[in-house]
């Protein structure tokens, strides 16, 4: 049991809020979720799942200048496809009118003020946590001047940036987001929700915490970072004396040689370091699922990292390993070619086809079987022929035997070259008595090859993924430097391949599993007589 279940199961034991769960999404609409966001979904979700609860998802609009529809509906796609359902759907913007009358409260019950003083006074009065800050010329204002003012505030009378409202807590609290924490700032700016109706605008802590209480959340959950916002969170519901949801914190997910901050994403976007948020390469749900990373495999990597209350850097490997897992299970299984070379069988039959039964997924036995036509002229990998072979390598050489998958022993007799040395040939005997299922068939040979028939081939792009940066830690940087010059100037390349030639853009599947070579999915690029797929992850490490 995790702490946060700890908490949830001692609250419910004391029947605390009528012993029952409602956890929220609480994400700002100003970019495409990542991975981290996908562990705190796993978690808002998980929980409330786990202890018949619901969840909500509640857009944190009131930031206007960042914030974009475009973000709400991929916000809203990703939570669909990682496999969740929110019981209700909410955006702080729809409580702005309520989270106005209640400062309105405050100001009444001498609880918050309004500030002339710019940004650079406030922060240098707020000082330094050891020592006690220095109150605000306007501190004492009256009631009836703060509430005059905030009102002509909220008239638009005032341009941005003359005056903030202020929560009235202590200027001598060690904790500075006491120290008279800002509640509202003038903000001429056009809302995606709300349009121009408000020019002044709720800050970060005086939103959230109220949000969560007029949706009777009992447990928000967040990041580590919140932790120091906590008091406030509490300040504001005690004052206001509204329901008092709880404020958990856990560890934000960071990953190795992965960038997980919005604003970063959204300047390798920009700056088109990337294709965009749903590039391959990219820690975006969007982008992981572009690259064919399951939904399953992203909940079950969320759960093997856990909760944790201290911040730690999770090896991306593990996120590989954990697609490898699920993509095992789910993947179709084909043939493909990447970097091919011709076989051609000089004792098979001219012109002839015949059908090989090849096995669709091994893993799972509802998956079936299909007919692959096998003949006289095929693709095998280069790779898997050596003109100079040593006694490890058990593939094709020259007098050496292999089997093709689901089809006949073969010897390589030898081997065609174009005037510069490339091999453009390789020609072997197969044996007839070796057919997989006949009774020869068990002869023992070192290594099976996979290959694609000559004349039932469909040419496609291939696109291989590098990580997209270079060191473990791309934020750790030297002077001058940022995490953009730890770019890989080579995270993609693309390559040829061949592939049975039944795949196309109405027959696909989800998943793929190149025999022996790894997971691919068909890629948005692809059209009709032009696949294109991506590489997920390779079959082992
Ligand atoms: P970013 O720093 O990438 O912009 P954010 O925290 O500003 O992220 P929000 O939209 O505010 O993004 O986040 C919504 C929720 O997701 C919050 O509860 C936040 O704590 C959580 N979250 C964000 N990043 C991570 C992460 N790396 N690991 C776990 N949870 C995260
Ligand atoms: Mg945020």
């Amino acid at each position: 049991m995790n702490f946060i279940e700890e908490i949830i199961e001692e609250d419910i034991r004391n029947n605390k809020n009528d012993a029952k769960v409602k956890t929220r999404f609480p994400p700002e609409p100003n970019g495409y979720l990542h991975i981290g966001h996908a562990k705190a979904i796993c978690i808002d979700f998980g929980m409330a799942q786990k202890y018949g609860g619901t969840t909500n998802l509640r857009f944190d609009d009131t930031n206007p200048v960042k914030e974009d529809v475009e973000y709400v509906d991929s916000i809203r796609e990703d939570i669909h496809w990682l496999g969740f359902q929110w019981a209700e759907e909410h955006y702080a913007s729809d409580y702005f009118e309520q989270l106005y009358q209640w400062a309105e409260q405050l100001i009444q019950e001498g609880l918050a003020y309004v500030d002339d003083s710019t940004q650079e006074e406030i922060s240098a009065m707020r000082g330094v946590p050891t020592k006690p800050g220095t109150p605000s010329p306007y501190r004492d204002r009256s009631v009836e001047e703060n509430l005059d003012l905030f009102r002509r505030m909220r008239a638009g009378e005032f341009p941005d940036g003359s005056k903030v409202l202020r929560a009235k807590i202590d200027m001598n609290s060690p904790n500075m987001h006491m120290r008279d924490p800002i509640m509202y700032r003038i903000l001429h700016a056009h809302h995606h929700r709300t349009g121009d109706k408000w020019c002044i605008y709720p800050m970060y802590d005086y939103a959230h915490g109220q949000s969560d209480s007029i949706e009777g959340i009992t447990h928000s959950i967040c990041t580590l970072e919140f932790e120091v916002h906590r008091p406030l969170y509490d300040w504001f519901c005690e004052a206001l004396k509204i329901h008092h949801p709880q404020q958990i914190e856990f560890a934000r997910l960071n990953l190795s040689y992965t960038i997980m901050s919005k604003r970063k994403l959204m300047q390798l976007v920009q700056e088109k370091h990337v294709m965009g948020w749903d590039d391959p390469r990219m820690p975006t749900i969007c982008g992981l699922r572009r690259r064919g990373y399951t939904p399953q495999s992203i909940r079950n990597f969320a759960e093997t990292v856990g909760v944790a209350k201290r911040d730690n850097i999770i090896d991306v490997s593990l996120l590989e390993f954990c697609a490898r897992e699920d993509l095992n299970k789910v993947a179709t299984r084909t043939m493909a070619v990447l970097d091919p070379v011709k076989l051609i069988i000089d004792n098979y039959p001219e012109g002839q086809t015949e059908e090989v039964d090849a096995v669709n997924n091994p893993e799972d036995p509802n998956a079936g079987t299909r007919k692959l036509p096998f003949g006289k002229e095929l693709w095998i990998e280069r790779a898997d022929f050596r003109e100079v072979a040593d006694k490890k390598f058990y593939r094709l050489t020259i007098g050496s035997e292999v089997r093709l998958k689901y089809a006949y022993i073969i010897k390589c007799t030898h081997i065609d070259k174009d005037a510069e040395g490339n091999i453009t040939a390789i020609h072997v005997t197969y044996d007839p008595e070796t057919k997989s299922g006949l009774p020869l068939s068990n002869r023992k040979v070192k290594a099976t090859i996979h290959w694609v028939n000559v004349n039932h081939a469909q040419e496609a792009e291939v696109r291989l993924f590098e990580r997209l940066f270079n060191v473990p830690d791309p934020d750790e940087c030297e002077e001058g430097q940022t995490f953009i010059d730890h770019i890989n100037p080579d995270s993609l390349h693309v390559t040829k391949a061949f592939v049975e030639e039944t795949i196309n853009l109405n027959n696909k599947a989800d998943y793929y599993q190149f025999e022996r070579t790894g997971y691919f999915c068909v890629d948005k690029d692809s059209t009709n007589g032009h696949l294109v797929f991506n590489k997920t992850v390779s079959l082992k490490q």
